[in-house]
């Protein structure tokens, strides 16, 4: 099949190319994100296209797509918020995803992000590299016997879930449905005012929903215990960054770790060194000393991206043999 990649990065094609023997496909790569305004680059004779977090495929978006021939829409990401599902039946499109390439890649981001904003190794190294090797202002706490609050316990949230019980953590969990598996490890199903009233660290690993669109508001952060760690690896609209950065200026919030934002699209997968960027939002969030930003890079590891590209290539195969596959998201599920 003839595939339009789009946001493509060179990790993007050094692990397609790899994965695509004796060339099944023809992949043809666009650095360009694509949404409305840029569909008349899928006017060459282009079957499918190949998407990843922040390509904007609204109904505006995917008619056009219809329009110029594509059939499959190929996310290489797990979640699908960013595709208006109804418009792609409407249009005949199907939906497939990656989702499971590597549960544990994104948990251990999470993770990351805590030790470092935790233990502010980044600082030490910063400083070290200039000569001081003051302990200054670097004090940490033990993770051992601290409450650990996992909102969304699916396949990353699982992951995540077993490795801080790894450190001692006392793990609480809330999802609409509860895992056996995690239960039997010593994780507590709680409601989500218990858990958000008493973790030290709440990670969020629930897709973006209408219901999740901005779970960790003002309410919200105000029933937290003072100075709570609060991770986000999952979506940025999960968290209405204005409102957290009111609980930072207030303390309420004691350090945040986000590997997404709201209006990452305009900023992430960028080197924007240069530019003078007009995101106010993330500019005041940069400004604290108590929070770690990374710019969407949980998925970055080896082996999830092999994992992207195999399971990418095989649904694109499935569709073109009109395989039915598990993959496949629409409407209905
Ligand atoms: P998953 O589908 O396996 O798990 C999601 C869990 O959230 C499920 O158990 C579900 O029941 C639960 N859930 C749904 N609605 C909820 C609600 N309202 N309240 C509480 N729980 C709710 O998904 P996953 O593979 O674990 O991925 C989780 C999220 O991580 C994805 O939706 C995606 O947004 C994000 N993600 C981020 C990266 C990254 O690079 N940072 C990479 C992959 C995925």
């Amino acid at each position: 099949m003839n595939i339009a990649v789009f946001s493509t990065k060179s990790y993007d094609k050094e692990y397609f190319e790899k994965y695509n023997i004796d060339n099944l496909h023809t992949f043809t790569y666009f650095e360009d994100y694509l949404n409305s305004k840029t569909t008349n680059l899928t006017l060459g004779g282009f079957d499918a296209v190949c998407v990843f977090v922040n390509d904007k495929l609204d109904n505006e978006a995917i008619t056009k797509l219809a329009a110029n021939g594509i059939k499959l829409i190929a996310l290489r990401c797990a979640g699908f918020n960013n595709v208006d599902l109804q418009s792609a039946a409407d249009n005949n499109i199907k939906v497939v995803r990656v989702p499971a390439y590597s549960p544990e890649a994104v948990a251990e981001q999470a993770v990351a992000l805590i030790m470092t904003l935790n233990r502010k190794t980044h600082k030490a190294y910063n400083r070290i590299r200039e000569g001081n090797f003051s302990l200054d202002k670097l004090i940490g706490f033990n993770l051992h016997n601290k409450t650990v609050g996992v909102i969304g316990t699916g396949r990353i949230g699982q992951a995540f879930s077993k490795i801080m019980l790894g450190f001692g953590c006392k793990v609480l969990a809330y999802d609409l449905y509860e895992n056996m598996e995690l239960i039997e490890e010593g994780v507590k199903y709680v409601t989500f005012d218990e858990l958000i009233d008493t973790s030290d660290i709440i990670s969020l690993h629930c897709p973006l929903t209408p219901e999740t669109h901005y779970l960790i508001n003002k309410e919200t952060i105000s029933k937290m215990k003072k100075g709570v760690m609060i991770i986000n690896t999952s979506r940025g609209g999960l968290v209405n960054s204005s409102e957290a950065i009111d609980g930072l200026k207030n303390k309420q919030i004691g350090f945040l770790g986000i590997d997404v934002y709201e209006q990452e699209e305009n900023l992430f997968y960028n080197d924007l060194s240069e530019n003078i960027i007009q995101d106010e939002l993330i500019l005041r969030l940069i400004s604290f000393p108590n929070v770690l930003i990374t710019s969407h890079q949980g998925f970055l590891t080896n082996e999830a991206l092999d994992e992207i590209a195999k399971t990418t290539i095989e649904n694109i195969s499935n569709f073109e043999k009109n395989i039915e596959t598990k993959n496949e998201v629409s409407i209905n599920n």
